[in-house]
């Protein structure tokens, strides 16, 4: 079978799910070579098996606004892999969401948890629900009904959810709260939570850290570090706060933030009290990044634009799918950026990491990048398991190690013969590898 036969029949299948044939054909045109090289992947067809997931949920979300008026939005689990652990992965509340959305994050999140090293499947799940303007008790009536049917389906040992978009500590604390009830018991079977009731430190920054980690050892190899870089940032949600704080801390400089409205272009850079405002700008539940330039004289607004034509050294996508185009990439190109870290999952079009790739610009693609946070969720795992908790530093120590151990299975795997590091590939192949094995061990399971 050709790589273009194989990419057919899955089509077949799943034609009407883009972003997750996207995402199936830039994992499996980058293990094509390593499928073809060994035979035991191809008697236990592990291609075909790989990119079906092992169990789809998909369930109704009945709930009731503060007007009495009823609604219902659809819920999903994708338990995508379970080879080399418990399913582990985010729940998303966005009306973006649908199954072709919660395949593709579930069939990526099984090679980014591979990479991490540590023990865990992969599995997506999320509802198309818009908390815009929505009041405190409409979310929490929301989060009660969706854990309502997914309780059920998950543990501690079986499937551990987490946040994802529109999904943070006070969504975690009302679907674990109801699942503690339900169940009538006290386990780590979401991650995430308050420090209070289970939760690891590190947790909320540990995404964004992650990613300046990563990208911090990519400059690295060039003889490079962050200090007085200028950065790009999209979103102004968690994994972009995160970002920031470190970018900051390493002598960088970020001088933009984006949201659906638009972006703010911050000359005097975006620190101190500033970083604080990202978190009561998400607490607004606007989803409106304007509100920054009204309050900071030093900001620009830009209605309806993305940040990648601001002239920058690094960008860093941090918001969703598809939000970094071919347009952007050629804005960014011809600003001579020397890296573009992808935060978001999947945030950049094929279209646009080839051609980034091409002019050899340094690339991580979010399965490496953007793995500090669901390898973090491990590590409260760990904690829950062990019923301790362990101090801030330390799991910054074990994160850090953890993102500088990926690259490193990236350059490995990735290097190409003129030096130039194909991080996709290396990411795609050092994670694949893993879960593939596992499979094989198994047999047909
Ligand atoms: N939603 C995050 C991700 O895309 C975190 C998942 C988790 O912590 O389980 O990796």
């Amino acid at each position: 079978m050709t790589f273009n036969e194989f990419m057919d029949k899955v089509a077949a299948r799943n034609s009407h799910e883009p972003e997750f044939m996207q995402a199936v054909k830039e994992v499996i045109e980058t293990v094509w070579d390593v499928y073809e090289a060994t035979p035991r992947y191809q008697q236990y067809n592990i291609l075909e098996r790989i990119v079906e997931p092992e169990r789809v949920i998909q369930f109704a979300v009945p709930w009731m606004d503060d007007e009495g008026k009823v609604h219902v939005n659809r819920g999903y689990r994708v338990q995508f892999n379970s080879a080399i652990g418990p399913y582990k992965g985010g729940i998303r509340f966005h009306p973006s969401v649908n199954l072709s959305v919660m395949k593709f994050l579930g069939f990526e999140q099984t090679f980014k948890n591979s990479l991490t090293t540590l023990p865990m499947g992969g599995g997506k799940g999320g509802a198309d629900f818009d908390a815009r303007g929505r009041s405190d008790g409409e979310i929490m009536r929301f989060c009660h009904s969706f854990m309502a049917e997914l309780y059920r389906h998950i543990g501690p040992n079986t499937d551990v959810p987490a946040g994802d978009i529109g999904v943070g500590r006070r969504e975690i604390g009302y679907m674990f709260g109801y699942y503690k009830k339900l169940v009538n018991e006290f386990t780590g079977v979401f991650t995430g939570k308050g420090f209070e009731w289970g939760g690891s430190r590190i947790r909320p920054e540990a995404t964004g850290f992650g990613v300046v980690y990563f990208t911090e050892e990519m400059l690295k190899v060039q003889g490079d570090s962050f200090k007085g870089k200028r950065v790009a940032i999209s979103g102004f949600g968690n994994v972009a706060w995160g970002a920031v704080q470190k970018i900051n801390e390493l002598g960088g400089k970020v001088v933009t933030i984006s949201g659906p409205d638009g972006y703010i272009l911050d000359e005097d850079g975006i620190s101190g009290e500033k970083v604080d405002y990202m978190t009561v700008l998400r607490a607004s539940n606007n989803d409106r990044v304007k509100d920054y330039a009204d309050k900071y004289p030093s900001a620009k607004f830009f209605p309806g634009k993305r940040p990648w034509e601001v002239p920058v050294d690094i960008a860093i996508p941090c918001a969703t799918q598809n939000e970094l185009n071919e347009e952007d990439a050629q804005n960014l190109i011809n600003n001579k950026i020397m890296c573009l870290t992808e935060a978001a999952n999947m945030p950049c079009t094929p279209k646009a990491i080839e051609m980034i790739q091409n002019a050899k610009i340094l690339f991580a693609p979010g399965k490496a990048a953007n793995a500090g946070g669901v390898a973090t969720s491990g590590l409260e795992m760990t904690q829950n398991s062990n019923r301790l908790s362990w101090p801030a530093e330390k799991v910054n120590q074990e994160l850090h190690a953890i993102m500088k151990g990926i690259h490193e299975a990236c350059r490995t795997h990735g290097t190409q013969p003129d030096g130039y590091i194909n991080y996709v590939k290396g990411a795609n192949v050092a994670g694949f590898v893993k879960v593939a094995n596992a499979m094989c061990d198994m047999g047909l399971i």
